[in-house]
């Protein structure tokens, strides 16, 4: 069963959404691109993990994607966990690319790509890390806690993976995501003594739902004054359409559209915070008339607190903006 579903993750959101804002030439584009090309690498890898799970007759797991839970003043984060009454499997997933050669002794892998040697932290001491702070997480919340197997999952399917020391850890905890099933049944197989009621289970899967806090990037560092603010055209993605009438019309192509405004206030709402006013609004989409904004943010499903100037609008339940 599966308790959570993977979201597209909201740094890819955020990302876009400065990069679609960014002027052209901005010193800091190459930046954010090589965040969102990594974000959406690591995405597509544990998709297609995700798929071969979802392949597994997993009618005795409970499967929940993409946790990050709040503990001991920070958080700990685990990509995919597989929960039975007798067993937890918290796996990582890794989309790394060229030579990976595992050294779980000194705690590093070292990948070789185009020429250059990286060093990284040993991805199968981290997972152990996090099966750890869960465990601690759950005993805090007064769960006993049945065996954890924690795994690493390889999921470029470019990827080498070396083990120059032979280690058991490595060939027994890391491997490419098709090979799944083969690595879980043996710990399926091996514990077999129930430890979670069915009751507790539930609790515990509850418990995480409710615990999980979504990662954010930190925008402080924004070049706020250099964002392009107005309403980008859909059809040829030039930033600044205009509000003749009742529509927006493109300066560029000449396209119209009666609600490309939506776009953008979900970019204002995703780079300037989840709160804004009649005013920054108007500044943001390059509209004068206060009552045309204010018409045009009454039929969208946002709340409001305040009155007249004061007035400030926040995302409704189903005016989303991470999806
Ligand atoms: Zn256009």
């Amino acid at each position: 069963m599966i308790a959570k579903n993977r979201l597209i993750p909201r740094e890819i959101i955020i990302y876009e959404a400065i990069l679609k804002r960014l002027p052209l030439n901005h010193p800091r584009k190459a930046e954010f691109e090589n965040k969102l090309s990594l974000k959406r690498a690591g995405y597509k890898g544990e998709k297609e993990l995700d798929y071969h799970i979802s392949q597994i007759d997993h009618s005795k797991l409970t499967i929940l994607h993409d946790l990050r839970i709040p503990y001991n003043d920070t958080h700990f984060q685990i990509d995919t966990l597989l929960i039975s009454n007798s067993l937890i499997i918290p796996v990582d997933s890794k989309y790394y690319a060229g030579t990976l050669e595992f050294y779980p002794e000194f705690n590093q892998m070292i990948q070789y790509l185009n020429g250059n040697e990286k060093v990284y932290p040993d991805p199968i001491l981290q997972t152990k890390i996090q099966a750890r702070q869960l465990k601690a997480f759950l005993k805090s919340h007064q769960f006993s806690s049945p065996p954890f197997e924690p795994l690493v999952a390889i999921t470029n399917s470019q990827a080498l993976i070396k083990n120059p020391t032979q280690s058991n850890e490595v060939s027994q905890r890391v491997f490419k995501s098709p090979g799944i099933f083969y690595k879980i049944v043996p710990y399926l197989e091996k514990y077999q003594k129930e430890i979670l009621t069915d009751p507790d289970l539930k609790k515990i899967v509850k418990l995480l739902l409710r615990k999980h806090t979504p990662y954010l990037p930190n925008l402080k560092e924004l070049p706020y004054s250099e964002l392009q603010k107005g309403v980008e055209c859909p059809a040829c993605h030039a930033i600044g359409m205009e509000r003749l009438h009742s529509q927006w019309g493109c300066r560029k192509c000449g396209f119209t559209s009666k609600d490309a405004h939506v776009a953008a206030l979900k970019d204002y709402f995703l780079l300037y915070g989840h709160s804004a006013t009649n005013s920054q609004l108007r500044d943001f989409l390059g509209i004068s008339s206060i009552h045309q904004t204010r018409r045009m943010l009454s039929k969208l499903d946002l709340n409001t607190s305040g009155e007249l100037k004061g007035r400030t609008y926040t995302p409704g339940k189903t005016f989303s903006l991470w999806d």
